[in-house]
């Protein structure tokens, strides 16, 4: 029923003037401009207007952080009163994907697990972000520790995608999606290990950014797989986006994989002529069911390109078709060495019916752990056992080493990558839940970003027959998020393709 209503229920909160529908630099240099009236205190109460009045039918948070979020309002207008610079993101109100850290509200990760935890410390990337002038307004629904493609592994319900309530927005980071596509706010932060940020930025119509591994502080973020998460902004503008991983990025003596990489500052002189764009045979979704929507909307964007005076360079990186099974390898064996620390002593829920410190361990963890956490940590645990080691998790490895060198050699030929970002838009809620493998495919295009460590950011780009969005992806070198933010916003431009606000589904007004 809802679904053929108008998905936000009936009302459209955007009326284009509105401070929360206008860039990010725009409201934050309304709230710094001493002359204007809008106040970062107006921001955040329309934010959190918005959620009382949406969030209701869309689950996109887990907890609201209210008076966090005036406070943290009333000293960038304090600031602005005394002449002081508040920072570029003035008053921006954001939401907080519930595996970041805040200190005074609960730490989920969408898990039973972690019941009553509130941590003592900032996640580095949300405490950067409140440095810059953002104010928190919530912490966002996921998948349980980020495992999954749909929100539906949340310990506690599903979200729901703005632009069809009977569809998934994605996951892992879907509360997040769902709250930057909803209008609720304006800004996000997510984390990526195989494509978290980038899917839902896809199945719900925004902006996506994986950075590349190490330009974002991991410190606060709960572990998934270590040497896969990576914790970005979404948006509804590259632009946008941008602002919010200037904020974030950096070296952090908390983090020792943080590096120092080219500035994610706009290039004046960067243009579409002459970039070589790489597509890759091993994305091709011709051949995938359903794929069809989504390779039509990239081959609309490359038609655009070609017509700027990009070339096009057609690649084949093999191992690309083995980023899955590397993957469901690699991030399980390190999930399962991460969640060890959830043993019902040091963190949240603890069992009643421990008999010993065995059963304490055993208890606590098969009441608090859904079932497609205890699936990985098996799938872990299997994959780095004695006899097993060799055979799944070094070949594993070794086979990631190999796909990053194919990257590396794809980047001397072209300057990015262009690929859909899914096989398909947003599916419905319970369409894949009873089907792991189905799921884990979900992120056929995304898991590479994260094994060869490279950026990726996902783009709307129209939408498939039925009217849900689609998204494209751009991947670069190392370090060239500067380069595919700047390609993201000519290339929206372009092709007119951008945000768009929720609207009717179920064909009704
Ligand atoms: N969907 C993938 C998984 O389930 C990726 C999740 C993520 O990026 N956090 O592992």
């Amino acid at each position: 029923m809802l679904g053929r209503m108008n998905p936000l229920g009936g009302m459209t909160p955007f009326d284009g003037d509105h401070p929360l529908d206008q860039p990010v630099a725009t409201m934050a240099a309304r709230v710094r401009d001493k002359d204007d009236a809008l106040t970062a205190v107006e921001l955040v109460q329309a934010s959190l207007m918005r959620m009382q009045m949406l969030d209701p039918g869309l689950g996109a948070f887990l907890c609201t952080t209210d008076e966090l979020a005036l406070a943290q309002a009333e000293a960038v207008d304090a600031k602005v009163a005394a002449g002081e610079d508040p920072g570029p993101l003035a008053g921006v109100p954001l939401a907080v994907k519930d595996n970041l850290a805040v200190p005074g509200a609960p730490l989920t990760c969408g898990s039973k697990i972690l019941a009553g935890y509130t941590p003592p410390t900032w996640a580095t990337s949300v405490e950067r972000a409140v440095s810059a002038g953002a104010c928190i307004v919530g912490k966002t629904n996921l998948d349980e520790f980020a495992m999954g493609s749909s929100t539906e592994n949340s310990a506690f319900a599903p979200s729901r995608n703005p632009h069809d309530l009977d569809r998934v927005p994605g996951g892992s980071s879907g509360g997040s999606a769902a709250a930057v596509a909803a209008g609720m706010v304006p800004l996000a932060l997510g984390s990526d290990t195989g494509g978290s940020i980038r899917q839902p930025a896809s199945l719900c119509g925004i902006v996506g950014l994986k950075p590349t591994y190490g330009r974002v502080s991991r410190n606060g973020l709960v572990a998934f797989a270590s040497s896969l998460d990576q914790v970005g902004p979404m948006a509804r503008s590259a632009d946008d986006a941008r602002l919010l991983l200037a904020a974030i990025e950096g070296v952090d003596s908390h983090d020792a994989t943080t590096q120092t990489f080219a500035s994610v500052a706009a290039d004046p002189s960067a243009s579409l002529a002459g970039l070589r764009y790489g597509v890759v045979q091993e994305f091709a979704l011709a051949d995938v069911p359903g794929g069809e929507d989504a390779e039509a909307a990239v081959a609309g964007v490359r038609a655009v390109l070609d017509e700027a005076g990009a070339t096009g360079v057609e690649l084949s990186l093999p191992l690309v078709d083995a980023s899955i099974p590397i993957y469901y390898i690699v991030a399980p064996a390190e999930a399962s060495s991460n969640l060890a620390r959830f043993d019902g002593v040091r963190y949240g829920h603890r069992t009643d019916g421990a008999q010993d410190l065995e059963s304490l361990y055993a208890k606590t963890r098969d009441e608090g752990f859904g079932e497609e956490v205890k699936r990985r940590i098996l799938i872990g645990t299997f994959a780095l056992s004695a006899g097993y080691a060799d055979a799944y998790y070094k070949k594993a490895m070794a086979a990631r080493t190999r796909l990053r060198e194919q990257f590396d050699a794809a980047f001397e030929r072209c300057d990015l990558i262009v690929s859909a970002t899914t096989p398909t838009a947003a599916f419905k809620i319970g369409e894949k839940s009873g089907d792991p493998l189905a799921m884990y495919l979900c992120d056929i295009l995304t898991v590479a970003a994260n094994l060869a460590g490279i950026p990726a950011i996902s783009i709307p780009c129209g939408r498939d027959r039925a009217g849900l969005p689609l998204g494209l992806q751009l991947w670069g070198p190392p370090g060239s998020e500067g380069r595919l933010l700047d390609a993201a916003e000519q290339m929206a431009s372009a092709t007119g393709l951008g945000y768009e606000a929720p609207r009717a589904s179920g064909g009704d007004a």
